[in-house]
């Protein structure tokens, strides 16, 4: 069939995002460790305050999110005037594409990264360019070389999803540094709560440049996903660039109670990252032992390594089996790894358990 009309070039580039698994064939009882949802979530502050918030459902909703903003500032200590609100951080991240990207530019992305820059590059027109990491850790070096006149979006996770490695504050200054004069370097700080004390997610380095732009999101820490809360934090020009794109009423009223009231509830945060980094050290020393390395993970997940794709796909297809579903990321570039999301204690062990039952060591 030939089409009358054609999307813009670069649309039907766009390979569809393919979320975790979160059903298995012939199993009813699945646990789910394939997105890296919080286990503990949602926050029972939040759907308190989002069922408050439905009373006025007739209203449309504030187009400044001016109290999320404001709650957000003082969480972070950060200037509410420079935080933008989105429908999850995907939405900032397709705003940042369609802002300051298009035909003719680049939006660089590294190897093992998100897929929504690849998608959200394309989707504005541009050119995605795919830099590669080494050994599974972001290459400053290389993401430097890969820059150029034609750059104007660089994007990195960090902590890095599905990797868990981090950059150091040094190297974040070196990228910044070192970024052409059109271009922006996006921190995605998605999993910043879980790496260690004391990390602002690039906050710090944001305040003192105008090309820094830090990301965050209400989907995992403060186990929201379903919610679709994200923001970012930028020089004045970019927030201003961002609200002009935006649609007015991107967050509804349900979105924006929920998420101040998960934000205001402190001991949920604290309990689900202390809880999930004594679990991640468990979980990693657990498949150390049956002889399976990770690299130490800043996020709530691991990255399993097995002897090579073959293997991957039938550990996974073995847990799966059990209900137990966790994330296969060849389409990272990682095939011969397993993402497994830190569940609850008993759902670290039951994984634990069945990989080692899975290997021929178990009891
Ligand atoms: C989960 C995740 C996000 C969050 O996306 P939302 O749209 O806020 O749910 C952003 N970046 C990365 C790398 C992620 O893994």
């Amino acid at each position: 069939m030939t089409h009358a009309i054609a999307p813009r070039s670069g649309i039907l580039d766009i390979a569809p995002y393919i979320g975790g698994a979160s059903h298995a064939d012939g199993v009813a009882e699945i646990v789910k460790l394939s997105s890296n949802e919080n286990p503990w979530g949602p926050p029972a502050s939040a759907v308190a305050a989002l069922e408050r918030a439905a009373r006025t459902l007739n209203r449309y909703p504030s187009t400044d999110h001016l109290a999320l903003r404001t709650a957000l500032g003082e969480v972070h200590d950060l200037d509410p005037g420079r935080i933008v609100c989105g429908a999850g951080s995907d939405e900032i991240i397709a705003l940042l594409c369609q802002a300051y990207s298009g035909p003719g530019t680049e939006v660089l992305h590294t190897r093992h990264g998100f897929s929504m820059y690849k998608i959200s590059a394309l989707a504005a027109g541009a050119t995605p360019v795919d830099v590669p990491e080494t050994d599974r850790r972001v290459d400053v070096d290389a993401l430097l070389g890969a820059m150029g006149k034609a750059t104007r979006l660089v994007f990195v996770t960090n902590p890095g999803n599905p990797t868990g490695t981090m950059l150091t504050p040094d190297e974040l200054v070196r990228l910044a540094d070192g970024l052409p004069a059109d271009a922006l370097l996006v921190l995605d700080g998605a999993y910043a709560e879980y790496a260690d004390d004391g990390y602002d997610g690039g906050a710090a380095l944001v305040t003192e440049r105008e090309n820094v732009v830090m990301t965050r999101t209400f989907s995992k820490a403060y186990g929201l996903g379903g919610l679709r809360v994200g923001w970012a934090y930028a020089a004045p020009d970019v927030i201003d660039v961002l609200n002009r794109v935006r649609g007015p009423f991107n967050l509804g009223d349900l979105q924006l109670a929920a998420a101040e009231a998960a934000l205001h509830d402190r001991d949920f945060v604290t309990r689900t990252v202390s809880e999930t980094k004594r679990l991640r050290g468990w979980l990693a020393e657990a498949l150390a032992a049956l002889g399976i390395p990770s690299d130490p993970s800043s996020a709530n997940y691991v990255l399993a390594r097995l002897a090579d794709q073959a293997e991957a796909e039938a550990c996974e297809a073995h847990l799966r089996a059990e209900g137990l579903l966790v994330r296969k990321v060849a389409g990272y570039g990682l095939p011969e790894c397993l993402r497994i999301t830190i569940g609850d204690e008993a759902a670290c062990r039951r994984v634990a358990d069945n990989i080692a039952r899975f290997r021929g060591q178990g009891v």
